[in-house]
Formats: C-alpha cells, sequence, structure tokens
C-alpha cells in the first residue's frame, strides 16, 4: 500500500517544483493545493468581486470546477489558467481568498477526496496539519527569504520584465506573515514534520533528500 506525502512551507521554497518532481519519481499523484486557492481568487478578480465579500464568493465556490492534467496544467471551470494564476497580483489575492473560512473548507473537502487513494502528494500550507494529518510522511521545506525570492524573480522576471527582486521580495514577505498569522489553519509546520532547509540545495539534493526521508521512515514508498 503507497503512503501519502504532505510538503508544507512559506511562500517560493519550491514546494510544487519539489512536490512534482518526487512525484514523477516516485510514480505518484500531485496536487498542488495553492493553485486551487490562487484559482479562487482568480475567479472573484474576473467577476469583480471584492474578496472581502465572502458571500459573493462562497455563492460561486459550488458551481466552479478546478481540473488538473497530466502534464501539470491547470483549468478553472474548463479554461486553461495555468499561466495567468502565476501573476503577483493573484498571489497576494490567493492569500487574502484562504483566510475565508468557507473557502478553506470547500477546498479542504476537494483536497481530501483527492486523496482518497493513496500515493498522493499534495503540497500547500496546512497539509499535514489540516488536509493530511494521517500524511505517514510530512516535510516542512523552508529557505531563507533572500534566497526565496531571489528564486522566484528569476522565475517571473522573463514573463514579466517590469517585476524587481525588491518587489518580489516584499511580497513574498507580507504573504507568509499573512499567510502564518491568519485565524484558520495558518501555516505552520506540523509537530510530527520534518524540517528540509533548501537554501544551499539544489533540486536534485532536495529531491534525494527527501526520498531519504521517506525510506528512513517507511522503507519502500510504494510498500
Ligand atoms: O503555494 P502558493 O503560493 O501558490 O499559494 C498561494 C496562496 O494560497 C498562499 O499564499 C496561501 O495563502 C494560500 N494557500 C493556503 N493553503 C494551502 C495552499 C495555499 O492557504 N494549502
Amino acid at each position: 500500500m503507497k503512503i501519502n506525502i504532505a510538503i508544507d512551507g512559506p511562500s517560493a521554497a519550491g514546494k510544487s517544483t519539489i512536490a512534482k518532481r518526487l512525484a514523477k519519481v516516485l510514480k505518484f499523484k500531485h496536487l498542488d493545493t495553492g493553485a486551487m486557492y490562487r484559482c479562487i481568487a482568480y475567479k472573484a478578480h474576473l467577476l469583480d468581486i471584492d474578496i472581502s465579500d465572502e458571500k459573493g464568493i462562497a455563492a460561486f465556490l459550488s458551481s466552479t470546477t478546478i481540473d488538473f492534467d497530466s502534464s501539470g496544467k491547470i483549468y478553472l471551470d474548463g479554461i486553461d489558467v495555468t499561466n495567468v494564476i502565476r501573476q503577483k497580483e493573484i498571489a497576494w489575492l490567493a492569500s487574502n481568498v484562504s483566510t475565508l473560512l468557507s473557502v478553506r473548507e470547500d477546498l479542504v473537502d476537494r483536497q481530501k477526496k483527492f486523496a482518497n487513494e493513496k500515493g498522493i502528494i499534495m503540497d500547500g500550507r496546512d497539509i499535514g496539519t489540516v488536509v493530511l494529518p494521517e500524511a505517514e510522511v510530512k516535510i516542512y521545506l523552508t529557505a531563507s527569504a533572500k534566497n526565496r525570492a531571489e528564486r522566484r524573480y528569476l522565475e517571473m522576471i522573463s514573463k514579466d520584465p517590469s517585476i524587481t527582486y525588491d518587489d518580489v521580495y516584499q511580497e513574498i514577505i507580507k504573504r507568509d506573515l499573512q499567510d502564518s498569522t491568519r485565524e484558520h489553519s495558518p501555516l505552520k509546520k506540523a509537530d510530527d514534520a520534518i524540517e528540509v532547509d533548501s537554501t544551499d540545495l539544489s533540486i536534485d539534493e532536495v529531491v534525494n533528500k527527501i526520498i531519504d526521508i521517506i525510506k528512513e521512515r517507511k522503507g519502500s514508498p510504494n510498500d
């Protein structure tokens, strides 16, 4: 029987990149839960609904579909939003929308259903604490704020040449503060999570480190 793996941590720590790579190596399914909050924020933005209007947002949740294909593309109500939800403005709106209890309840429910089968790697902020508290392996992935901002800046500059390193750094700090101090399911390390600091590590080194942790804890991830 396969295990489930939870990866949490602050913004731009590389959670989705690492989770995607691990899923490929282990032949697990991957769910990027941050993308789901970004989709709800983007839909509210398209519908011109203010993020503080919880009733307005709650009203469209049940008719909203969010799907992922095997190549990693994300579809909101059937439309490919993979790139547009990565914008800095949408990241901040997602952090705001994620403070709303009705949104969290709806998305956590979808995430738990996704994990009904084992063999899941899920990344986010509350996976080890709320979504998959029974996950066999929990990783809390961190890196220095400077390092996270540098990586995110290099990722974004090709798509948006007007962006500056300082913009990205400030956005990350602001989002981490809101995500870790909000009332419902704040970002925090689960008591039984293992912290991996990726500041001085390559993607492959982080993936190998996590595979070693899985082996130590569980033997083979597919047993
Ligand atoms: O991971 P990503 O940066 O795409 O997440 C966008 C936002 O969604 C985060 O800043 C956080 O506020 C929210 N989020 C959350 N719980 C999760 C995943 C993301 O609150 N499990």
